[in-house]
């Protein structure tokens, strides 16, 4: 499942700030991730099964900041979003096929908190 290595990377990337900052447990972990990345409730599914294997983790709570998938238009500019990179995503503003993805596909920890 694509969603565990997500969690995989993003938590192991954790477990090795927490040990240079001395911290044991984690408690809550926060992630921004774009739509076009990885689906919320499979990251939080992801999330129970895997956290045990990070012992400064296996306790921790995550939190999702999902981002848009937003995507801008090369003939005209105009930036818009779109549920998913599925359905139409053709300009709105003009109607061109031109379209380059500018968010959606992020995947970074955006913040950890120490259990007291
Ligand atoms: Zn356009």
């Amino acid at each position: 499942m694509h969603e565990t290595s997500l969690i995989d990377y993003a938590l192991n990337a954790v477990e090795a700030r927490a040990s240079q900052m001395g911290i044991q447990e984690v408690a809550e972990v926060g992630l921004v991730v774009g739509k076009a990345k990885a689906i919320p409730g499979l990251l939080e599914r992801a999330f129970q099964i895997i956290r045990v294997k990070h012992p400064r983790c296996k306790e921790a709570v995550l939190h999702l900041d999902m981002r848009e998938i937003r995507m801008q238009c090369s003939s005209c500019g105009m930036e818009y979003e779109v549920e998913d990179l599925m359905g139409d995503d053709r300009c709105p503003g003009c109607g061109s096929c031109d379209c380059r993805m500018v968010g959606g596909n992020e995947l970074l920890v955006e913040y950890f908190i120490p259990r007291e």
